[in-house]
């Protein structure tokens, strides 16, 4: 019925992948994390409530183009490859793909991987770069932490990464670190679908009066502390 019809429009529905600290993953039950404390801010600000849709990380813009999932906030790059199928909003943040190694590693930068087998996750733009390498052995995960697991027990050289997620990997796991020589800045936005111009003005509207309000910093100072 009509009240039905009207709950579920109240319904922001946001397709992320949760395994990509610290801006989406479990905490027990939860998903919690920057993309998905912000999108709860957003929700509110639209007078909405969030739903998260956990799904694999190169299934969360054909959710949005599919309509299965009104946003997908996951540490998402903006790259033109993906403005074909999607439109983003204004972006969020600034991040770059890094390198991490064993500690005795001889890699110390994107040129020193060929020859090299090197772990990403599957469909991330550390997939895209490592893929256009010349010579490197690219093996595909699920899950960045299953690359990094991967590195630790010497089954491939080094993992190629969001510098975020790095950093914890890396603090959670003895003998490996992070290379000073990585990729080019990238930038993070929201996508929505290319027919939905109203939800991206909001969600616009949105993002900015929490960052002109300090709200959004707040949520990133919980979340990254160097
Ligand atoms: N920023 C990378 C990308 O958009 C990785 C995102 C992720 O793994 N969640 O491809």
């Amino acid at each position: 019925g009509f009240g039905a019809m009207a709950e579920e429009d109240n319904v922001l529905v946001m397709a992320t992948n949760a395994e990509f600290p610290p801006y989406e993953y479990h905490e027990g039950d939860e998903i919690v994390g920057i993309d998905a404390e912000v999108a709860a801010l957003i929700a509110e600000e639209l007078g909405m409530t969030l739903e998260i849709e956990d799904m694999a990380f190169d299934s969360v813009l054909a959710a949005v183009q599919s309509g299965k999932a009104d946003i997908a906030m996951a540490g998402l790059t903006v790259t033109e490859d993906r403005m074909q199928s999607v439109n983003f909003t204004d972006t969020y943040a600034t991040a770059k793909q890094v390198i991490i190694v064993k500690e005795d590693s001889d890699i110390a930068g994107p040129d020193d991987l060929s020859g090299k087998i090197v772990g990403v996750q599957t469909g991330t733009t550390g997939d895209i770069y490592v893929s256009d390498e010349e010579g490197v052995t690219v093996e595909r995960y699920n899950k960045g932490f299953e690359a990094v697991q991967a590195l630790t027990q010497g089954k491939i050289d080094a993992v190629v990464i969001d510098n975020e997620p790095a950093k914890v990997f890396v603090s959670e796991n003895e003998g490996i670190k992070i290379i000073d020589e990585a990729y080019a800045d990238e930038e993070y936005a929201i996508a929505i679908a290319k027919d939905n111009d109203e939800l991206l003005e909001k969600v616009n509207t949105a993002l900015n009066t929490l960052k002109e309000n300090g709200a959004f910093q707040e949520v990133v100072d919980k979340y990254i502390n160097d």
